[in-house]
């Protein structure tokens, strides 16, 4: 199907944002979660899980998220759907702000989010129709059953042979299918699928996929796609956006970052991945060691105790996410491409 034959989801929430309005915006959130000890449990601790992050995502578009396991990109996700509650920051969805104009209740309407397990997701005393249509019964959506019965069909899952089976009856790659028809159920705009493939088989990964690429080509859906692996982020995505210790450290489109990594942190990522094509590896040694304990993040750039290139400015002084200028919408929050920044390598091209 092609753009132009783009539908809508049945009952889809009108736009308010009106043309041209990104349906996210997302302004200097920041989550700290306390860590309680002692005796009566206070916080001793702040983990600085989403620390100032800002991004946008336009209509229809696909925004991959990556990072290493606790860089705060499942949290950020957690907060864009109202599982977690913000410390600070603006969410403003389809031009109306979080907790202004827009209710948690219709936020959760509009933005749906398919998690990794795909068993825990499902309740296992729900058949699987009773499952697709309880959050469009909840919502007073029309028609639950006849909905969920439509959204198996196209999700690949015959109404007829599953509709009356419960999630421990069906496999891994079938329960991801559920949880699809599951969130479209509801008709949302927004779809955050946080590591929705991870846990599948190469083979079942590949379909769920491309049922993924096809749903968004025919409901004009948007996507955030949060996973660790790069291969599939650029399948599925317009844009990435890569974070570190709860900061967003580069934003680019696809092809921009696959060609030029601007970041180290990215950079780093990108050689660590296999690939079979000797042209496409890179010389960049893979990043060693873990990555700094949240709880006390490094001063300045938060990188600085893992890069190669990180000077005395970059213990001091926190970097800016600035765009790069040879490539529009790219960009980059080091040092390196920041002339006036005070590293004496700022401005070399080739170093990152
Ligand atoms: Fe490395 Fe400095 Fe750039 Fe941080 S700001 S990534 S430490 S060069």
């Amino acid at each position: 199907m092609s753009a132009t034959e783009t539908t809508t989801l049945p009952d889809s929430p009108e736009d308010k944002g009106g043309p041209g309005q990104a349906l996210l915006i997302v302004k200097d959130l920041r989550k700290y979660f306390p860590v309680r000890g002692g005796i009566f449990g206070r916080a001793q601790a702040m983990v600085q899980a989403v620390d100032g992050v800002s991004f946008s995502v336009e209509k229809g578009e696909a925004l991959g998220i990556v990072g290493e396991s606790g860089c705060g990109k499942s949290t950020t996700a957690r907060l864009l759907i109202g599982l977690t509650e913000k410390d600070e920051g603006e969410i403003i969805f389809d031009g109306q702000g979080l907790g202004d104009a827009l209710s948690l209740r219709d936020l959760r309407r509009g933005v749906q989010m398919v998690f990794q397990d795909s068993y825990a997701s499902l309740n296992p005393r729900l058949t699987i129709e009773e499952s697709i249509a309880f959050g469009a019964r909840v919502q007073g959506l029309d028609d639950p059953v006849g909905r969920a019965h439509s959204l198996m069909s196209r999700v690949g899952l015959d109404p007829a042979r599953f509709a009356s089976r419960y999630p421990h009856e069906v496999s891994g790659g079938q329960r991801q299918r559920i949880n699809i028809a599951r969130a479209l159920a509801m008709s949302p705009r927004l779809v955050i699928l946080d590591e929705a493939v991870s846990a599948l088989d190469k083979s079942v990964e590949a379909q769920v996929l491309n049922l993924l690429a096809d749903l968004r080509e025919e409901f004009g859906l948007t996507y955030i796609f949060i996973s660790h692996d790069l291969n599939v982020v650029r399948y599925i995505s317009d844009r990435i956006l890569v974070m570190y210790l709860g900061e967003v450290v580069e934003v680019g489109p696809v092809d921009a970052i696959w060609s030029r990594q601007a970041h180290p942190y990215t950079r780093s990522l990108f050689s660590a991945m296999p690939s079979m094509d000797p042209d496409n590896r890179t010389k960049t040694p893979p990043l060693s060691g873990d990555p700094p304990n949240p709880i006390d993040p490094p001063k300045g750039c938060r990188f600085h105790t893992r890069c190669r290139f990180a000077d005395s400015v970059c213990k001091t002084k926190a970097p800016r996410l600035m765009e790069l200028p040879q490539t529009p919408g790219h960009l980059a929050a080091c040092h390196l491409h920041d002339p006036a920044s005070g590293h004496p390598k700022a401005g070399q091209e080739g170093l990152a």
